[in-house]
């Protein structure tokens, strides 16, 4: 049984997120105090963390990051804000996911559930540092990258989708290329504008356009994503499909 750790302070949602859980089956902790859940974490081994960003005693995203420096335990964020600026943040910072308040228990469960499914035996995975710390991957984007069956090879500006070479434009070679290196991390459209496009009166249209021509040759659709993952209202994701 998954044992989880809920960290919220407000009764109300702490015991309604409680009751959700342990119907799941999961075995839950609960606290509502951040130097409390990094003592937890710290202790004991759980296998996914629920944690709301407003905390009494310290910033959500800083127990985040210190959590990050001890254990690469799942974590689901639960923020009040809407915010995109700030789930980026934590998403970048190291959290699985994230459900914005206020959100069904079934949708709630079903964010949880995919973590769980996602993390599951992921815990030494090559984000993850033999410590146990968790750190951005450091990124040179000259260096070839392979992610599932893609390969961006930037010396040579190919990209070959297993044996097949696909033919893309330069934009959509340098915006394949730049998600290919940040591989599993949220990129916000503000992000490739400054690092992809580096010029500063494009639109978002322009990206989307982009974006829709490079699904088209990776043969997938926004609704069916494979390597392309639209994290809604925040930006794009490169991931190897599953
Ligand atoms: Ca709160």
């Amino acid at each position: 049984m998954p044992r989880v750790l809920v960290v919220e302070d407000d009764p109300r949602i702490r015991v309604s997120l409680i009751e959700i859980l342990t119907e799941q089956g999961h075995i839950v902790r609960s606290t509502g105090s951040g130097f409390e859940a990094l003592r937890e974490v710290a202790q004991d081994p759980f296998d996914a963390v629920v944690l709301d960003l407003g905390l009494p005693d310290l910033d959500g995203g800083d127990v985040l990051q210190m959590m990050r420096g001890i254990s690469a335990v799942p974590v689901l964020v639960v923020t009040a804000r809407d915010d995109e600026a700030e789930i980026i943040r934590v998403l970048n910072a190291g959290a699985d996911d994230y459900v914005v308040k206020p959100f069904s228990g079934g949708q709630f469960v079903a964010r949880l559930s995919a973590v769980l499914r996602r993390t599951a035996g992921a815990a030494s995975s090559c984000a993850h540092h033999t410590d146990g710390a968790w750190r951005p991957p450091a990124v040179d984007l000259m260096q070839p990258v392979s992610v599932g069956d893609l390969t961006v090879d930037p010396p040579a500006r190919t990209v070959h989708l297993g044996d097949r070479e696909l033919r893309l434009t330069r934009r959509e070679f340098d915006l394949l290329s730049f998600l290919a290196h940040h591989a599993g991390q949220v990129i916000s459209k503000q992000q490739l504008l400054s690092e992809v496009w580096r010029e500063p009166y494009v639109d978002d249209q322009t990206i989307d356009v982009h974006l829709s021509a490079l699904r088209r040759k990776l043969g997938e659709r926004a609704s069916a994503p494979r390597y392309l993952q639209t994290v809604r209202g925040v930006g794009i994701k490169l991931t190897a499909p599953r």
